[in-house]
C-alpha cells in the first residue's frame, strides 16, 4: 500500500518538476487491486476493490476496461482503443498509468496478454504519461518469471514491490524508479523526493528482505514454480467440467477456479477449514497461491480438498 502511495507521489512530483503541475490524476484498468491506503484505494476497482464504504471520499481516477485479450490468446490491436481514447482526451491531466502487469490479483485473479504492456508502454511514451507497474503480488517468481513485466520485456518508469520481498517474515515494501525520473524529481523545486517516514528503510526489515531474496535466487525457484504450475494444471483441470465452474486457469504458481456465480463465502470457507485446508475465496473466485517450498503431497492435499468441496 505504501509503495503504491509513494509511486503515485513520485509521478506527481515528476510532472511538477517538469513544469506540468496539471498532470496529477491517474489512469488504471478495471479489476485492479493496489492496497488499502488512500490513493491506493482510489486506483482499485470501484466494485471488486473492497473499498466501497470510502468511495465518496476518494479522488476520482480514470478507469478503462480490463485488457480484453487473455493470456495465451492471439493479440488484437483493438484491445488498446480504450487506453488510446482516454490518453488522447485526458493526457494533459494524467500523471501515470498504474497496472498490475499480466496478472491482476485480489481484484479479479485475471491473466491478460503481455502484449498489452508493450502497447501501453508505447502509448504512455507517446502521450507523456509515466507507467507504474505494481509487482507486489506478481514479483519474485510468482508468474514463472522473476517479475511479470519480463513476459513482455517492457520496463516501467516506476515499480512497486512488497509481499514476497521479505518472504512474509516482516512488513516491507519498496518503490523503484529509473535514473531519469529520480534525477528530474531531485532537480525540481523541492530538491528531493518528498516522502520520509521515521522508519523508512528499516534496517532489520531490509536485512530480512536481503536474506530472503538471496535464498529465493539460490533456491532453483524456476524449477519449483514450473513444478507447481504443472501440478496445478493437472489436478485442477477436471474442475472445468463441474456444472458451476466457468473457467480454470493456471499461470506460474497461481491456480484459479472461476465460478459462474458468486460463492457463499461463509459456507465455503467453513468447509475448507473442516477439510484442513486454508483457502480464501472471494466473489466468483477460488484460488491457490502456494509458497514455493510446498511439497507435492501438500499441494495435492490443497487441490483434492478444493475439488471435493466444489463437487459438494
Ligand atoms: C497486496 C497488494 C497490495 C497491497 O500490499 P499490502 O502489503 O497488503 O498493503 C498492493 N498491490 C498489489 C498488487 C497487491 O497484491
Amino acid at each position: 500500500s505504501v509503495a503504491v502511495e509513494v509511486a503515485l507521489k513520485m509521478a506527481i512530483q515528476y510532472w511538477q518538476a517538469k513544469g506540468m503541475p496539471r498532470k496529477h490524476a491517474f489512469a488504471t484498468i478495471r479489476s485492479g487491486y493496489h492496497g488499502d491506503t488512500w490513493h491506493a484505494m482510489s486506483v482499485c476497482d470501484p466494485v471488486t476493490g473492497m473499498h466501497g464504504i470510502f468511495a465518496g471520499s476518494l479522488p476520482v481516477q480514470y478507469f478503462i476496461p480490463q485488457p480484453s485479450v487473455k493470456f495465451g490468446e492471439e493479440w488484437d490491436d483493438r484491445a488498446m482503443e480504450p487506453l488510446k481514447d482516454l490518453l488522447e482526451k485526458h493526457s494533459n491531466e494524467i500523471a501515470a498509468l498504474i497496472l498490475e502487469p499480466v496478472v491482476q490479483g485480489a481484484g479479479g485473479m485475471y491473466f491478460y496478454s503481455p502484449q498489452f504492456l508493450v502497447a501501453a508502454r508505447e502509448l504512455c511514451d507517446r502521450y507523456q504519461v509515466l507507467l507504474i507497474f505494481d509487482e507486489i503480488a506478481t514479483g519474485f517468481g510468482r508468474t514463472g518469471r522473476l517479475f511479470a513485466w519480463e513476459w513482455a520485456a517492457v520496463e516501467p518508469d516506476i515499480m512497486c514491490i512488497g509481499k514476497a520481498l521479505t518472504g512474509g517474515y516482516m512488513t516491507l515494501s519498496a518503490t523503484a524508479t529509473s535514473t531519469p525520473v529520480a534525477n528530474t524529481i531531485c532537480g525540481g523545486e523541492a530538491g528531493c523526493f518528498m516522502h520520509g517516514p521515521t522508519f523508512m528503510g528499516n534496517p532489520l526489515a531490509c536485512a530480512v528482505a536481503s536474506a530472503s531474496v538471496t535464498l529465493l535466487l539460490e533456491s532453483g525457484w524456476q524449477e519449483k514454480v514450473k513444478g507447481i504450475e504443472a501440478q496445478l494444471r493437472e489436478e485442477l483441470s477436471v474442475a472445468a467440467s463441474f456444472p458451476g465452474v466457468q473457467e480454470v486457469r493456471v499461470l506460474g504458481a497461481i491456480g484459479v477456479v472461476e465460478m459462474k456465480k458468486p460463492v457463499d463465502m461463509a459456507v465455503l470457507q467453513k468447509r475448507f477449514v473442516e477439510a484442513g485446508i486454508w483457502v480464501r475465496p472471494f466473489g466468483r473466485l477460488i484460488y491457490l497461491m502456494p509458497p514455493f517450498v510446498i511439497s507435492k503431497e501438500e499441494l495435492s492435499k490443497l487441490t483434492k480438498g478444493l475439488l471435493a468441496i466444489l463437487k459438494e
